[in-house]
């Protein structure tokens, strides 16, 4: 079998050269210095194809397309679209490209009123304030919602721009285990009595943070038992809808549509456009007491250039889509499509033998490697038959934990998908990944 590697038996045995230099490479990139050459095509300059929905990409380093198995672009409308991309062409003649201006020094056109009413509604709130990236609504909002003499309660795999957040905010963090609701309660005891009025309490303020869809897991949040857990002890629920708002729920409302959570319980719900809505940006939404407080305070909302109005109209029309008032029934069609694809792909792959991470109606499905070392032969070995797949290592996941991340998207035909299936089927044996064999070896 060796011969079939191609040279990658010797690294699949322990943490070789390769892995090391990649490790290396990873640590390099985290300190912010430059990167000295590109291991796969997540590191290479890329080709994308509006026009067939962005679900091929090509390396300007290969002459052949590949399936692109990797972008969070689940509904489809990171691409050009018959409704979106006329009406965001349109807002560009009219508003240009940028606002050059803070929201509150001109820089708030009727585009930004009406995003902030459509997020609004779209996430069932009574009000929402709208920033131009999602990584820094996470990073900008929390140390304006909470401080000193704070208690943050951390789910173990939030994203980055969270424990950045946090950290930025000098509130005390905790953090409890990944998506494990009695842990939760175990670190909300040990902190307060149950029970205990929120003035008589240590903390100045209680918030629990946790996510929507985990992106490293594919596993939706266990969202109704934390929820009561958050009321019983009377604190506030923060909840990043990054990867499922658009994305899962019967009319894409997100994870408490999916779960039956009543969103009146989610104190604070936060979400990005560069998933589902294919823009960029992010949102807050609660109450309008928060909202106007937010607006007020918040640094990056007051000395930040607002949303620029093309990103801001192509959220606006994707979600007229998304609730069919565009008058058509793409949205459901879209949201249909993404969770038959999602399921289709997760069991296809299950079937094979894979340990496949995460919930169904996921988008997110992370195959595990284990072996570190395991890494560049997947991946280079996908990319051979044009079928590009994101790899996640150390530090974005535990040293001896690495994957391989699916993403899956409305735009995939199940056409598509058998060819992706019979790429990973036989990169899983050539690897040496499939942990649960359906079928006894022959020796
Ligand atoms: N929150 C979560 C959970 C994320 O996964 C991400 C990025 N993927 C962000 C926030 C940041 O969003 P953006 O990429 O839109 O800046």
């Amino acid at each position: 079998q060796s011969s079939n590697l191609q040279g990658y038996a010797p690294i699949c045995l322990g943490l070789e050269d390769f892995y090391i230099r990649r490790l290396y490479l990873r640590i390099q990139d985290c300190f912010g210095r430059p990167i000295a050459s590109a291991p796969d095509a997540w590191f290479d300059v890329v080709e994308r194809y509006s026009d067939d929905n962005n679900k091929t990409l090509q390396r300007t380093t290969n002459i052949s397309r590949c399936l692109n198995l990797g972008s969070y672009n689940y509904l489809g409308f990171a691409a050009s679209d018959e409704y979106c991309t006329p009406r965001v062409i349109k807002s560009l003649t009219r508003f240009s490209s940028s606002t050059c201006s803070a929201r509150v020094d001109g820089g708030t056109t009727i585009l930004h009123s009406e995003l902030e009413e459509c997020v609004a509604n779209f996430v069932q709130k009574p009000a929402a304030i709208v920033l131009g990236m999602g990584y820094v609504t996470n990073s900008a909002i929390l140390p304006v919602l909470i401080g000193k003499g704070g208690l943050i309660i951390s789910d173990s795999l939030n994203h980055n721009s969270i424990v950045n957040g946090a950290r930025g905010s000098r509130a005390t963090v905790r953090v409890f285990q990944h998506n494990t609701p009695s842990h939760l309660e175990k670190v909300l005891r040990e902190n307060i009595a149950e029970g205990q009025p929120r003035t008589h309490r240590p903390w100045k303020k209680i918030i629990v943070i946790v996510e929507g869809i985990y992106s490293m897991e594919g596993e939706l949040c266990k969202l109704p038992e934390i929820v009561s857990i958050c009321k019983k002890y009377k604190v506030y629920i923060y909840l990043d809808e990054a990867h499922s708002i658009g994305a899962v729920g019967k009319t894409g409302r997100g994870v408490c549509e999916l779960l039956g959570v009543n969103t009146a319980d989610i104190d604070i719900m936060m979400g990005t456009f560069t998933k589902s809505f294919g823009s960029c940006g992010g949102y807050i939404a609660g109450s309008k007491d928060l909202i106007a407080y937010l607006k007020h305070t918040c640094p990056a909302h007051l000395y930040g250039t607002s949303i620029s109005p093309p990103a801001a109209q192509q959220i606006i029309s994707s979600m007229k889509v998304i609730l069919g008032e565009d008058g058509s029934s793409r949205g459901a069609q879209k949201l249909a499509q993404i969770r038959e694809n999602s399921n289709f792909f997760r069991s296809g792959l299950q079937k094979m033998g894979f340990e496949v991470l995460g919930d169904n109606d996921s988008p997110v499905m992370p195959i595990m490697l284990y072996n570190p070392a395991k890494i560049p032969a997947f991946s280079r070995e996908c990319l051979k038959q044009n079928v590009a797949v994101v790899t996640v290592a150390f530090p974005a996941t535990p040293l001896l934990l690495a994957r391989a991340r699916i993403c899956i998207s409305a735009s995939h035909t199940r056409e598509d998908l058998l060819k992706a299936l019979e790429v990973i089927s036989k990169v899983g044996d050539l690897v040496g990944i499939k942990y649960f064999p359906t079928e006894p070896k022959k020796h």
